[in-house]
């Protein structure tokens, strides 16, 4: 038995298992042409339990650790969700933390509470136009008028930011970055354009625009210019989460090519009776456990409190390459229904090109990984 492996964790894969099947696999076609999933999915995933997975029970979780928000991931994309539902329908998951680290009970009442209940939607916005990667160079000013920051900028690739009911977002303030709670509706705070995508189709994203916004003083998460040391803080748990949609979608497409390989006949024989095919199987296999196992380890150390940032970095890095190789290799084995839109495998194909991009890009970790080699 390993520590995922677990009475309490194998229960939980089976009652995520259940909710994809049930919940979301008859719609989620209908939800990638919407491009977003309903609000209800939201309230329905909190009843059953899921959506407050990794938040304590007093801020009104469902309580358990890392480990636990990592096995739901995976069983959503391993029963035939996707990478593209867990963004949209977890997206509290980057947007919550900094305000529960924060210890602020007024800011838990009004945003983490209704999040975890599943009535109101939460979006982390970090990124801006001119840059994602160095976010230390984030241009988004908050500047200080009495009890109010007057806020002016710009962010884009904001997930579920066309449904986020408030923002968790950067802000400049000077002689460092903070983090600001904004409301939907503040004035001077617009939602742009739905912008349309390669892959995670039921996923929302947003170009968001603030004009002079005054956001109360009291809606700053934590102590003013601590928003970078936070930022970073909470990137290590984003960065497993995208390692564990990678490694997920990895042995998803190895079960699915599998399947398709002893179904399909080609010259009178079925593929997988191919030694070519068998092995190329068994490569794909191999590249989707070893993601998996060193992802788990990675994930352990962290819930466990070990500062492992170069690990983590390193985690990402194995499972997006592991998920890329074996994508890839999924699709070409179906051949043409392999580029159809009626094929699973199409969609975690376009879905999975994020996972190098977003929570720090391939580069980025390597950058992450060479300083930790004293480099
Ligand atoms: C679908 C989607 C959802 C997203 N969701 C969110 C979200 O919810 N919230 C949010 O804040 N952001 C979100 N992002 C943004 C994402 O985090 C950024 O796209 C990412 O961090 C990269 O930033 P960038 O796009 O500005 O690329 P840039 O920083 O402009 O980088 C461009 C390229 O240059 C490389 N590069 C940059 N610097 C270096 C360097 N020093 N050395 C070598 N190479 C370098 C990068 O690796 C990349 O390949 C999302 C993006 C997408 C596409």
């Amino acid at each position: 038995m390993t520590l995922v492996d677990t009475p309490e964790r194998r229960q939980l894969r089976e009652l995520t298992r259940a909710f994809v099947t049930r919940e979301v696999l008859p719609h989620l076609d209908d939800w990638e042409r919407a491009g977003e999933v309903p609000r209800t999915l939201h309230a329905t995933a909190a009843k059953v339990g899921l959506l407050g997975v990794g938040f304590g029970e007093s801020v009104g979780g469902s309580g358990g650790d890392l480990l636990d928000s990592i096995i739901v991931t995976e069983e959503i994309i391993r029963s035939g969700g996707s990478s593209g539902l867990v963004a949209a329908l977890f997206t509290h998951g980057i947007a919550l933390p900094h305000i529960l680290s924060s210890g602020n009970d007024d800011l838990i009442d009004r945003y983490v509470r209704p999040t975890l209940a599943g009535t109101t939607i939460g979006a982390l916005a970090v990124t801006e136009p001119d840059g994602g990667s160095d976010v230390a160079g984030i241009r988004t000013r908050a500047r200080r008028d009495g009890d109010h920051y007057v806020v002016n900028g710009s962010k884009t690739y904001i997930t579920s930011g066309i449904r986020a009911d408030f923002v968790t977002t950067a802000v400049s303030t000077g002689s460092g970055l903070s983090l600001l709670v904004i409301d939907k509706g503040t004035p001077g705070f617009t939602v742009g354009r739905r912008l349309e995508k390669l892959g995670w189709h039921c996923s929302d994203t947003a170009e968001l625009s603030f004009v002079d916004v005054r956001v109360p003083v009291g809606n700053r998460i934590g102590e003013e210019h601590t928003g970078f040391l936070a930022i970073m803080q909470h990137f290590a748990a984003e960065r497993l989460s995208l390692a564990t949609q990678a490694s997920a979608t990895a042995q998803r497409c190895v079960e699915l090519a599998t399947r398709w390989c002893r179904d399909r006949s080609t010259f009178g024989r079925p593929l997988a009776s191919r030694q070519l095919v068998r092995h190329r199987l068994a490569v794909m296999h191999t590249r989707a456990e070893a993601a998996r196992a060193y992802v788990h380890e990675v994930a352990a150390r962290v819930a466990a409190g070990e500062p492992v940032v170069t690990e983590v970095a390193m985690a990402k890095n194995v499972a997006v390459a592991a998920c890329a190789e074996v994508v890839d290799a999924a699709l070409q084995l179906h051949g043409g229904f392999g580029y159809l839109r009626d094929a699973e495998v199409e969609r975690h194909y376009r879905d999975s090109r994020i996972l190098g991009i977003g929570g720090g890009t391939t580069e980025i970790m390597n950058e992450i990984i060479a300083k930790g080699m004293g480099l």
